[in-house]
């Protein structure tokens, strides 16, 4: 029967867990091939597992001649099981390789792929989208996406340690939170809906059963223009507290943002490509208006009541993590809360450079109130009713923001491109793969 054939054995160890002192043990490692060579009567395979990668030899007359001849014609990406016992190897990863026995080839590649997935850089980012699961088997990638998962570990560790309640809200929703402009709309049956941009007023509504609630989940934003920063679905972290304002939202922002920085470290990776910046004791904050002048002090034409734009920012030579907080009333949407001085909010923004990671505020959390910022944005009141109503039943006082995890990955591990910190990213130009 040909190697392929039967069944293959079960995996006993990953490539990682394979040392010197296990010399003579017999060992079946599962992955993918990462270069074949031959040299005369030898074969040598490297295979890769989700944890490293290990030689495989073949020799005439020490392995049965049908495995060699499997192992010495396959391509890299194949995808095999091998049984082999090991033997001490100086110039083999970890000091030992394995010795060829029997090898099951679960899928043999013919192609060659449009770009080398060993790669550190590769040129054209559609080329490697466009085989983006392949893609996504490259080394800085892979470092990447790693942190990704130390991050939100750490970030769920942190909500469950603080008694936050993780909830799902409705994606497919009724009416724009926060003005149509940005949003994707969809059939729903026999009417237009939505997809939602955030999870906002059922979070706040759920500050009135749980107090204290998180959200990590797509946001879809018709974003049409192109820039490195943004994707038109993105996930955010969401977070709601109630008896909360926005100074304790900005602690929290900043406890997450430690954490995930904490966990990265940890998680550093293979490439050597991520690179956490430092986290100062404590995050500066600085109003709104101070930054403004800090601005026009360093040559900014940045007028008060405008947004801190990305070029004026970095023009004045901003870097590192801070919060700006107090922002002008005015362009913030209805459910932020005003300021005593009827001119600013209690909102902020956390920014790493000229990059806004998180944006957060104290909210309206009475029905009056939030109506009468409704009219004066000129919303139609009755088409948020569901969300009124909840408010004549007690609504405590909250606050809460939103942090978008791509953007945190991109401060936290140095990554440029917003593409490169999801897995299949959606923008203007691409619904696909
Ligand atoms: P920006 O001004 O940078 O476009 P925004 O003010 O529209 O962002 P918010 O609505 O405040 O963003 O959303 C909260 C957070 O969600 C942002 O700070 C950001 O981290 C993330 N976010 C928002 N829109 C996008 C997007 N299109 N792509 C990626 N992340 C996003």
């Amino acid at each position: 029967m040909p190697a392929s054939e039967a069944a293959a054995p079960r995996r006993t160890h990953y490539t990682a867990d394979l040392g010197a002192g296990m010399a003579g043990e017999r060992v079946t490692i599962a992955g993918w091939v990462l270069a074949a060579r031959r040299h005369g009567a030898i074969s040598f395979l490297t295979v890769r597992d989700k944890r490293g990668s290990a030689q495989v030899v073949a020799k005439s007359g020490e392995c049965p001649d049908d495995a060699r001849e499997a192992a010495s014609s396959l391509k890299p990406h194949s995808v095999v099981t091998v049984t082999g016992t090991l033997r001490a190897s100086p110039r083999a990863p970890a000091g030992v390789e394995v010795a060829l026995e029997s090898i099951h080839v679960h899928s043999r590649v013919e192609k060659t792929p449009p770009f080398d997935p060993m790669a550190r850089t590769v040129k054209n980012i559609d080329t490697r989208l466009e085989l983006r699961a392949v893609d996504l088997r490259r080394g800085v990638l892979q470092d990447i996406f790693n942190a990704r998962n130390a991050a939100l570990g750490a970030i769920r560790a942190y909500f469950a340690q603080e008694d936050f309640v993780e909830v799902n809200t409705p994606k497919l929703i009724s009416t724009a939170t926060e003005g149509g402009a940005s949003l994707f709309s969809i059939f729903y049956y026999h009417r237009r809906a939505f997809l939602a941009q955030s999870p906002q007023l059922y979070k706040e509504q759920l500050t009135m059963s749980f107090e204290k609630v998180f959200e990590i989940a797509p946001i879809f934003r018709a974003e049409a223009s192109r820039t490195p920063r943004h994707l038109s679905e993105a996930i955010s972290i969401d977070l709601e507290e109630a008896f909360a304002d926005q100074h304790d939202i900005m602690d929290r922002v900043e406890a997450i943002v430690r954490a995930a920085a904490s966990a990265i470290s940890s998680h550093a990776g293979t490439e050597g490509a991520i690179s956490v910046p430092d986290i100062p004791q404590k995050i500066p904050r600085r109003t709104y208006t101070e930054m403004v002048d800090e601005l026009r002090a360093a040559g900014a034409r940045t007028r008060w009541g405008e947004d801190l734009y990305p070029t004026e920012l970095r023009k004045a030579g901003i870097s590192g993590f801070y919060f700006v907080h107090d922002w002008p009333l005015g362009p913030k949407p209805f459910y932020v809360k005003a300021s005593p001085d009827g001119k600013t909010s209690e909102s902020f923004d956390l920014m790493f450079g000229d990059l806004e990671i998180s944006s957060g505020s104290s909210r309206v959390s009475d029905r009056a109130g939030l109506e009468a910022r409704m009219s004066a944005k000129g919303m139609d009141t009755a088409a948020f009713d569901y969300h009124l109503r909840t408010f004549d039943y007690g609504m405590p006082p909250h606050a809460g923001c939103g942090i978008g995890l791509e953007r945190l990955l991109m401060a936290l591990t140095g990554t440029p491109d917003i593409k490169d910190a999801t897995f299949y990213p959606r923008d203007v130009d691409r619904l696909t793969p």
